[in-house]
């Protein structure tokens, strides 16, 4: 029996497996494709955005110079920070194609983006990640198996067991990262609620005739929207109500149509190479776990892809899941610890719909639709505009509610840098949590005596000047506690049992 059996090999599937493998968990992946590879996965079609948050999570565990190289984006994560000094976006992203101007961004606003490889997002394909995951699960021990079609789900007190095709895999615990269309949410059960297409959305590689008719970029029509990111790649949006029938694959003619209307020119496609549909269908499930059976990713919430949030929303339940279900799994996670997941992640995931929502309302091709625009393009005009924008883009506005009103706890950590040099994202590779001590002048690496094996334990002087005494990171990079400039150890060992379980003997 394993510890954990996870349905589905997307790129979440994937992360988590990583994650409960770094931990020392015995792990299945069953996956039903027979081969990882498509073609929707390599680019164009499988161009995917990763938010800044998301980029902290493979820094985090060593993955950010293999990502990169296998994207094809020039890596500069070994180059001395103080260079970047200070913070200046490059890039913000758009808000339903109003795209917004990085020069706008107030910097002041935002004290804890400390300078660093994973200060900003960027843009991956499918393939690449799921590569890169895989992998790094194949070193962890994980093991992946292909052409699995999870169709019924039991459990009990003691177990959970995934049947697919005659097979039973049985575990302590079952994982569904199954996707969209997750068959292990219905099957354990889990309520799936929320709103109702508006559009109908295509995705396609294809060679246009008169490609002059089209102009590069986002264009919000008085029909629809059209997106073309590069040549030959198109992306639109039909505001149908989501009519069109997703069983079917949209022949050449119907994307024609479709591309004509919402761009509103005669242009003609030659032929089209590939092409998907999607909506705007906004779910979540009630909760993430029901008993034995917990959902992450796609699995658990889906939305339109407008403005690239899924796969991050999907990267961020698998960072905050992996080590509770771990701590679990080895018996010394702390009463309750596993209920935080859906307590931390569903406000971010419904958070997600809402913003995704809002793309949608002010896209729509009518006066209403245009009336948010208008209000929309004057907010991002603004410094404070946009800087919450980037806020909500970039996955900086995550905060965990976790009882502390200190501005940093329940946030993703700064990449604290000490007078060795050593950076905080360095420090996590392990996945166990890290204590952060600038009360001394000593540099000292080492274990927290009690949590040896859950907490490394980092004394020096701070370089950056964040008026912090001690700072607790749990290991998922989110700060649990922070202490002023005396650093108080009661209330330090309060909070690492709190979130790492009592101290061993
Ligand atoms: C056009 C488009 C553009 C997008 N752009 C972005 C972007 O820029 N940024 C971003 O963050 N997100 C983006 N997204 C969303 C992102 O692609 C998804 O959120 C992400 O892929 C979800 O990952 P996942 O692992 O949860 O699910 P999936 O990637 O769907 O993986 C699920 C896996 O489970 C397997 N599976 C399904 N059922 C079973 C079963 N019964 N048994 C066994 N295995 C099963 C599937 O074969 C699949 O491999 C975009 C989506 C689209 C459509």
């Amino acid at each position: 029996m394993h510890d954990v059996v996870i349905v589905g090999a997307g790129p979440v599937g994937l992360f988590l497996a990583c994650e409960l493998g770094l931990a020392g968990c015995s792990v299945l992946v069953l996956e039903r494709e027979p081969e990882s590879r498509s073609p929707f996965k390599a680019k164009p079609l499988g161009m995917r955005g990763l938010s800044a948050a998301s980029v902290e999570a493979f820094y985090r565990r060593g993955m950010l110079h293999q990502l990169r190289t296998a994207s094809g984006v020039p890596d500069d994560s070994d180059a001395d920070p103080d260079a970047h000094e200070p913070f200046a976006p490059r890039g913000v992203g758009h808000f339903a194609g109003m795209v917004l101007d990085p020069a706008q961004v107030d910097v002041a606003a935002l004290p804890y983006r400390l300078p660093g490889p994973a200060m900003e997002g960027m843009l991956t394909h499918l393939e690449a990640v799921e590569t890169l995951l895989s992998e790094q699960a194949y070193q962890l021990g994980v093991d992946i198996r292909h052409g699995v079609t999870v169709s019924a789900i039991a459990q009990n007190d003691e177990v959970a067991v995934a049947r697919a095709g005659g097979h039973e895999y049985a575990a302590r615990w079952v994982v569904g990262c199954d996707g969209g269309r997750s068959a292990v949410r219905g099957l354990a059960g889990f309520e799936f609620v929320g709103t109702k297409p508006q559009f109908t959305g295509y995705t396609m590689h294809a060679t246009v005739a008169d490609s002059e008719k089209l102009r590069s970029g986002f264009h919000l029509t008085p029909t629809g929207m059209y997106l073309r990111p590069s040549e030959g790649h198109i992306a639109m949006m039909d505001f149908d109500g989501g009519a069109f029938d997703r069983s079917q694959q949209p022949t050449r003619d119907h994307l024609q149509a479709v591309l004509r209307r919402v761009s509103g020119t005669e242009v003609t496609l030659s032929e089209v190479h590939l092409a998907s549909s999607f909506t705007d269908r906004a779910m979540q499930t009630t909760t993430y776990r029901r008993g034995r059976v917990l959902l992450a990713g796609d699995a658990a919430h889906i939305h339109s892809p407008l403005g690239g949030q899924g796969l991050n929303t999907g990267i961020g339940d698998a960072m905050n899941l992996g080590w509770k279900l771990a701590a679990t799994v080895h018996g010394y996670a702390p009463d309750g610890l596993l209920d935080t997941y859906t307590r931390e992640r569903h406000p971010i995931g419904a958070g997600v719909l809402d913003w995704s929502r809002a793309q949608v309302a002010a896209m729509r091709p009518d006066p209403h639709g245009r009336a948010v625009q208008g209000v929309v393009r004057d907010l991002i005009g603004t410094r404070d505009g946009t800087t919450y924008m980037f806020e909500r883009i970039s996955g900086a506005w995550i905060r965990y509610d976790l009882g502390s009103e200190h501005p940093l706890v329940g946030r993703s950590a700064p990449d604290l840098r000490l007078e060795d040099g050593t950076r905080l994202g360095d420090l996590m590779r392990d996945g166990r949590g890290v204590a952060l001590d600038f009360s001394t002048d000593r540099c000292l690496h080492g274990s927290v005596r009690g949590w040896g094996s859950r907490l490394r334990y980092v004394a020096g002087q701070a370089r950056n000047d964040l008026q912090l005494g001690a700072v607790l990171v749990r290991p998922d990079g989110v700060v649990a506690w922070a202490g002023e400039r005396t650093p108080d150890r009661e209330a330090f060992e309060r909070a690492a049992s709190q979130w790492l379980g009592s101290p061993e003997i």
